[in-house]
């Protein structure tokens, strides 16, 4: 009985698209992964395969002023660089998109993460009047004959241009655009927030927030990154591959 069904299963592979999640409360205060259920009902950490060849990152600054595009480009290209370093995952831009994030149509951006800084009436995400930013992460899961599994397949960055204006421009500790560009990119990596103001994963931008990354968000981005192993994603998981 157990055989039919698993054959059963292979012919109809369930395949689920998901945004948001739970959370690993029981990881502690310095960071927070964000966890997958899989079809047996175990949670696996929500987390892209380090080891594809490269995750395909392309900008929507239709949001900010012109003159002021190559400078937020270069900010944006720092803080990859930074969680690239990190993780050890490649990431790889690919320009420029028009492409505005939703909840969605995130299955079909033309990119691996979209870094998008722009009107956030365009987008349906819960902002709220105080609101820096949005990030998130997209997971497919995965069960059949071949086992079950989970992994990131899309993320996205929404900056919002009203509350990054009021910011410091560059990185440094407190009140920085670099450190919200961070803080959204980390969520796009799959890390949630966590209640210590010391690191850069709370969920509020303060004067007393972290140059970059403190030890617990370095942490967690070792723990989604290539030392938690190649994740092997299944052809069924039918989504365009940028790499
Ligand atoms: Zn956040």
């Amino acid at each position: 009985m157990a055989l039919l069904l698993l054959s059963l299963v292979m012919v109809t592979p369930m395949l689920a698209w998901n945004l948001g999640g739970s959370e690993k409360t029981a990881l502690g205060l310095n960071y927070t992964l964000r966890s997958a259920q899989l079809a047996s009902g175990k949670f696996t950490t929500a987390r892209w395969n380090p080891c594809q060849s490269a995750i395909v990152w392309r900008v929507n600054l239709s949001g900010w002023p012109a003159a002021k595009q190559p400078a937020m480009l270069k900010q944006i290209q720092t803080a990859v660089a930074k969680v690239a370093k990190v993780t050890g995952m490649t990431y790889k831009y690919g320009g420029t998109t028009t492409f505005t994030p939703r909840q969605e149509n995130l299955v079909s951006s033309p990119a691996d993460i979209i870094v998008a800084v722009i009107n956030p009436k365009t987008t349906n995400f819960s902002f709220s009047e105080n609101s820096l930013g949005y990030g998130g992460v997209l997971w497919a899961t995965w069960y059949g004959g071949d086992g079950e599994g989970a992994a990131v397949v899309r993320g996205y960055a929404v900056l919002i241009p009203a509350g990054m204006n009021k910011l410091k421009a560059g990185f440094g500790g407190g009140n920085t655009q670099g450190n919200v560009i961070l803080h959204e990119l980390a969520h796009a990596a799959g890390l949630d927030h966590v209640r210590s103001n010391k690191q850069q994963m709370y969920p509020d931008l303060t004067a007393k927030s972290p140059n970059g990354y403190a030890s617990g968000d370095l942490q967690g981005l070792n723990l989604v990154g290539k030392k938690a192993g190649c994740i092997t994603v299944p052809s069924r998981v039918n989504i365009t591959d940028y790499s």
